[in-house]
């Protein structure tokens, strides 16, 4: 779809859901994170870029408190008064915009009121490409600007992870909102987990005739909660043994000293995040100094230390990336949580369609299941559409 047709498609829902036509139609992007994995909560660093793909949100405000919201995704419309979003138990994907709702009065918005939404979305959802962080900026943007906020762009992503740590219960970090409103056509948002500060690196993509492909395996993320929590722990008790408060506080130059107080498998979950760290810095280094073509072999090396010492690969994604740079890819890598999801691959476009096919009947031949690929640019962060 288009620009134009997605912002229809939420003004004509938002129309035959709440018989009346919206205010205004806001918009934010999901992202995917180009290298720097499992760094985010060891207070590390992390690039990731705002996609074309985004969720859009026709919204009105009401003259009472009542809340309704509803989503081409379901046919459900989720009423809630406002003061009761927290004691909210059955609210299922309305605690995404819900929780944002809620987390903008936490953080000190004052002219709350109810309101009328209506959600529409390209980002395809539990890809890894961050469908949440799209519904939570696109309507933290809506309800900043309606209920007066004026919060800049950092706290209303703080909103958009305070819901949902807060309301929908996962514990995630900040770079996904963070990238989905700070977003910007051809660049890459450096951010330092720590500081979060957040810095616009230039990609160069079309410049230089590449193209950034999504292979999403399809394969949902086995395991992921386990998982997920002991790579954590592993990290925390990495830290704690070599006497620092984060793994971020470490460099390549502390492994050896690593590996005669760390037993082998915490050394290779340190080593990993220590590694990926100093793999963001030189990426960033080298798009800036020298351009997107030098940046394959580091995307090389993220994804074999995913595979090697942090474990968090699956044989599909292995399998995605050796076929991609078999057939012309410049680097791919494994992106997001791991255990499943998505690898990207960075490509000459005349190379686009041989490893698509490639990729494609590879998969088939193992009996693997049919992967979605398509290509991503970066794109503007959250805005007002209409
Ligand atoms: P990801 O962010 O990687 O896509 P998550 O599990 O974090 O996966 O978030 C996906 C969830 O977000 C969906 O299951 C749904 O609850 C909610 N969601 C995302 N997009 C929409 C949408 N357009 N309408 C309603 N709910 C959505
Ligand atoms: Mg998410």
């Amino acid at each position: 779809m288009t620009t134009s047709a997605n912002i229809a498609a939420a003004i004509s829902g938002f129309e035959a859901t709440f018989g009346y036509r919206p205010t205004g139609v806001w918009s934010a992007p999901g992202r995917v994170n180009l290298i720097g994995e499992h760094t985010d909560y060891n207070q590390g660093y992390v690039l990731p870029l705002a996609i074309n793909r985004r969720t859009y949100a026709a919204v009105s405000l009401r003259s009472d408190s009542t809340v309704r919201v509803a989503s081409s995704f379901s046919s459900q419309v989720h009423e809630v008064q406002l003061s009761e979003i927290a004691n909210d138990t059955a609210n299922d994907w309305a605690g995404y915009p819900l929780g944002v709702a809620w987390a903008l009065q936490q953080l000190g918005a004052q002219n709350a009121s109810g309101f009328d939404a209506f959600f529409d979305s390209d980002v395809p959802v539990g890809a890894g490409l961050s469908s949440s962080a799209a519904i939570e900026c696109s309507i933290a943007s809506a309800l900043n600007e309606l209920w007066n906020s004026n919060f800049d762009r950092q706290i209303l992503a703080s909103a958009g992870q305070l819901a949902e740590n807060s309301i929908v219960g996962a514990p995630t970090g900040i770079m996904d909102q963070s990238a989905s409103m700070f977003g910007k056509a051809d660049k890459a948002i450096f951010l330092d987990c720590k500081t979060l500060e957040a810095q616009k690196v230039e990609l160069g993509f079309e410049k230089e005739n590449l193209e950034l492909l999504i292979i999403d395996t399809r394969v949902a993320h086995r395991l992921v909660d386990g998982g997920y929590a002991e790579r954590r722990a592993a990290c925390e008790l990495g830290a704690a043994l070599m006497q620092v408060g984060s793994l971020r506080e470490l460099s390549s130059a502390d492994l050896a000293r690593a590996e005669t107080v760390l037993d082998e498998v915490t050394l290779r979950r340190v080593r990993h995040v220590v590694t990926e760290n100093e793999r963001v810095l030189k990426t960033v280094d080298l798009l800036r100094s020298i351009g997107p073509r030098a940046i394959g072999d580091l995307m090389m090396q993220s994804h074999s230390s995913m595979r090697d010492d942090f474990e968090i690969s699956v044989d599909e994604l292995d399998t995605a990336v050796d076929v991609a740079v078999r057939h012309g890819a410049i680097g791919a890598r494994m992106t997001g949580g791991g255990f499943g999801g998505a690898a990207i691959a960075l490509a000459p476009i005349d190379k686009v369609s041989e490893i698509t096919l490639a990729v494609i009947a590879e998969f088939e031949l193992l009996g693997y299941a049919k992967p979605n690929i398509f290509a991503v640019s970066a794109a503007e962060g959250a805005r007002r559409d209409a």
